[in-house]
């Protein structure tokens, strides 16, 4: 039997942390010969809350889960954890602006970028969905001096994935034969969901769809689809932003399928003339737990200014940040 993988989830008893722990419990994240012991870790007011969710894992009685360890406690949350999944964030309150939304949320990823250092495995790989995840994950990496830039990443998965199920909808295709999309940029309206190098089937996906659709329909859809599921379901997405957490973490830690890449939000590199110091989406592949950028992708006049676009409003974020990154 393998030994356990300890994972830590944040805000585990909030919408998305419900509906993940039991798919890591499972199995689904690192396959099913793969033992857990899940963290769960919460703020003092969820606990009440999180020994509930304690009790129905306890109750769904999963041969790959160990241990739970539930707790407010950052420093035994994260004590030796092989993976840190951030979900916990402040939600924007009525009338607060966005710059106080970034800058509350700035002092929980400092925080937990600290204990992270403190406590967690030298080989941690930290995951970052709480809003704003991009520069979130830069206050973290950025408050963890002992560990590698490229240990943190933020999640541009669910963009990812939404992006191929809107293409199979509109193509009539298989979400399997859909290769090659990507995400660029912030998890954020200025993301921007790039099919220029997509194939379906083998085929480009421009032979089957048009620009116009693309540039008018698919992509504000995509930037906005979180926006649609809340008018639908009166909440947000839960279960797809859980989906795509297993998805990300399941193809860094065991590697992307051959001739195929994903999006996920990294450090950047200065690769495609993306500033250094943003966290910032790029199409990657994953072998044995690392990831690479994509390299020598051609970006057309508009790829290159929607990469701007983002890029600027990451380069702002930080800007309102910039006290709280002490390696910067
Ligand atoms: P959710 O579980 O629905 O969302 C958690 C975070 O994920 C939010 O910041 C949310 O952003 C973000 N998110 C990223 N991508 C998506 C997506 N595609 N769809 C929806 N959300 C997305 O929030 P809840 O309020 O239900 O739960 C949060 C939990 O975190 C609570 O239980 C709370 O107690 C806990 N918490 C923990 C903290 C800590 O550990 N220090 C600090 C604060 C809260 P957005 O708000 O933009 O939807």
């Amino acid at each position: 039997m393998k030994k356990p993988v300890k994972v830590t989830i944040t805000g585990a008893a909030g919408h998305i942390g419900y509906a993940l722990a039991f798919r890591v419990a499972s199995g689904e994240m690192f396959g099913p010969d793969q033992p857990v012991i899940l963290r769960l870790l919460e703020i003092p007011q969820a606990l009440s809350s999180l020994n509930g969710v304690g009790m129905e894992l306890e109750d769904c009685a999963l041969p790959l889960l160990h241990d739970i360890v539930l707790t407010d406690d950052p420093s035994i949350g994260f004590r030796e954890t092989d993976y840190a999944l951030l979900i916990g964030a402040k939600p924007r309150s009525k009338g607060m602006e966005r710059k106080d939304l970034i800058l509350e949320n700035a002092k929980i990823f400092a925080a937990q970028g600290r204990s992270i250092n403190d406590n967690a495995s030298g080989d941690v790989r930290v995951l970052v969905v709480g809003n704003p995840a991009n520069t979130n994950a830069l206050i973290a990496a950025s408050n963890a001096p002992d560990l590698a830039n490229r240990q943190f990443t933020a999640m541009t998965r669910l963009d990812h994935n939404r992006t191929m199920g809107q293409l199979a909808n509109k193509t009539n295709s298989l979400v399997a034969d859909i290769k090659r999309v990507n995400i660029w940029g912030n998890h954020s309206m200025t993301q921007y969901p790039d099919i220029s190098n997509c194939l379906i089937d083998g085929k480009p996906a421009y032979d089957l769809v048009t620009r116009d659709w693309v540039i008018d329909h698919m992509i504000p859809r995509i930037q906005r689809r979180g926006a649609e599921i809340i008018e639908a379901r009166g909440l947000s997405s839960a279960a797809s932003a859980a989906d795509a957490v297993v998805d990300h973490v399941h193809d860094w830690a065991l590697g992307t399928s051959e001739n195929d890449w994903v999006s996920m939000s990294v450090m950047s590199d200065g690769s495609y003339g993306v500033s250094e110091g943003v966290v910032f989406s790029f199409p990657v592949t994953c072998k044995e737990g690392e990831y690479e950028i994509v390299q020598g992708l051609d970006l057309d006049e508009l790829s290159q200014s929607r990469l701007k676009t983002s890029e600027k409003e990451l380069l702002e974020e930080r800007a309102i940040i910039q006290e709280l990154l002490p390696k910067g």
